[in-house]
Formats: C-alpha cells, structure tokens, sequence
C-alpha cells in the first residue's frame, strides 16, 4: 500500500516517524477522515477546508495549496485502487526537543492513507443503541484535534454497555456523540445543536440541513436536553463512515416506536440520492 508523506508516496515500511512527534508526544495535531465512494473522494472540498480551518485554529501551517493537497488525496485514493473506503489524514506540528511551546523551526508533518470500507447497511436498517456519558471533553470541540480521549473514553464506556454511540451531554444539554453529531425529530422539526465550540460541524451534519431545506423539513439548531432527547419522535447520528444512522434506544429506552422514524428514512433516502449524483458527476 502507498502511503502519503508530506508530499512523497512512500511504502508503508519506508515511513519513519520521529519519536518526538509532537502528534505522538502531546496530541499537537489535527485530522480528517473523506469516504470514498467508487473511487471518488464525497465533499472532498467540504473537508479539505476543515483540515486547513483545524490547522490555522492551533497555528500550523499546510505547505501545500488547497488544489495540490486535493490531487494528492486523489491520487493516493487512485494508486491504492480503492473503490470503497475512506481516507486519513493527520498533520501534526512536527519533531522536536520535548517542550510545550512551540518549537520555532520545525517542518510540520503530514500523513495519509486509504482503507477499503463497506457502507453499514444493515445498521442503518435497523438502527442502534446508544448511551448517554457526561461530555468532558475540552471547550474547543470544532477543533478537529489528535486529542481524543474524551472521545475514545466515551465510546469505549457506551461500547462496554453493549451500545453504538455515546451520546454526549454537557449537564443537561445533548452536544454530540463521541465520533457523530446528533440529531432529534420532534413534531416534524429536527432539532440539533448549533455550530459552536463544543461541537465538531460535521461535514455530513452540513449535507442533512441541506438535504431538510430540499425535503422541506424545517431545522431548529438549538441545543436539546436529554430529557428532550428521549421524547423526541426520532433520533439520529450522522459521520463520514455511519452517514444518516437512527438511533432507536436510548440508556435501555425506546424512541418513538423504537424503530427508525419516517423522516429519518427520508433523510437516508436523499442522502443516498445525494452521493449517487455526486459519485456519477
Ligand atoms: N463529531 C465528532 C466528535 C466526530 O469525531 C465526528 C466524526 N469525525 C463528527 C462529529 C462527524 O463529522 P463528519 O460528519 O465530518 O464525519
């Protein structure tokens, strides 16, 4: 398999990462992950962008133009024949003698690589399970940060209780789920938490409130609670790799019917339509 290092595909025995990383070291680093459908990279631009916002957020700089870092994922997608799956990438400040401050001249350092991935189809028939876990997180969430122990500390917690997804909540307040954004339909409304801080904007978060303004589904962003949550007609998460997943229990309790909601098929029916139309253009 083909690796991207900085700008060179290298082999994957031929990476060398330094062990003063400071990905490595201290979580200084940013991500994202693109689904690849046939061997086209979905809302490339979308993230491309967050990547470059993530990086100017925590001061690192991308030595390559948006169009050059583009092609780059593309012809790695391209070299490793992947037709379905998803590419990572992470940028980290780079190596250097172990101290907090920045050091001044160091060269940050990027790597990618493709996985193949299949679609969790049957998942999204049936819906999942989720958990609701305390969101400890640090307050700036719309960072796509290296730092994911709240995140991983929650998922591990909610997969223990047999359940998909942690819901996260601040107190009472929903934010999002541990690798997804969150999502409850109450009277025909989908109501989901603002683009703020103590959320990452998902990429596919953005693609739902378009695909509710074609439907014509009205959108409240407004913070909900988890009271709100389990009364709520339908509920959903959304990612990259889980699309539009309903979500049909919650910590052991039904949602609406306890199966997924009819504008949440809805939802995955023109999300489905969405990617078709973009994997043909
Ligand atoms: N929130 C968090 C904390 C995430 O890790 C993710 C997945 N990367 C999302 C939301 C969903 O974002 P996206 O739709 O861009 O995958």
């Amino acid at each position: 398999d083909w690796i991207l290092h900085n700008d060179e595909f290298i082999r994957e025995e031929e990476l060398n990462i330094s062990k003063e990383d400071r990905g490595y070291q201290f979580g200084d680093g940013i991500y994202e992950v693109i689904r690849v459908y046939e061997g086209n990279l979905f809302t490339a631009e979308e993230h491309i962008d967050r990547f470059y916002e993530s990086a100017e957020k925590i001061k690192v700089i991308i030595p390559y133009t948006k169009d050059v870092f583009h092609k780059l994922m593309y012809d790695l997608v391209e070299m490793n024949e992947i037709e379905n799956g998803q590419v990572y990438v992470q940028l980290t400040r780079g190596a250097y003698t172990r101290q907090h401050q920045f050091p001044s001249d160091t060269a940050p350092v990027l790597i990618a690589y493709p996985k193949k991935l299949e679609r969790p189809l049957e998942l999204m028939e049936t819906g999942v399970h989720a958990k609701f876990i305390e969101d400890i997180r640090w307050l700036r969430c719309d960072i796509k940060s290296l730092n994911l122990l709240g995140n991983i500390l929650a998922k591990q917690e909610a997969y223990e209780a047999g359940c998909f997804e942690a819901i996260l909540h601040r107190g009472e307040v929903v934010t999002e789920g541990s690798s997804s954004n969150m999502y409850g339909l109450k009277n025909g409304v989908l109501y989901t938490h603002p683009a703020s801080n103590l959320i990452l904007n998902g990429i596919t978060r953005r693609v739902i409130l378009n695909l509710c303004a074609d439907l014509g589904i009205e959108v409240q962003e407004l913070a909900f609670t988890k009271t709100q949550a389990l009364e709520m007609d339908e509920f959903f998460m959304s990612s990259t790799t889980t699309e539009v997943m309903p979500i049909v229990q919650i910590d052991g309790q039904q949602i609406g019917e306890g199966v997924p909601g009819e504008l949440t098929r809805k939802l995955q029916e023109a999300f489905e339509a969405n990617l078709k139309l973009t994997v043909k253009s």
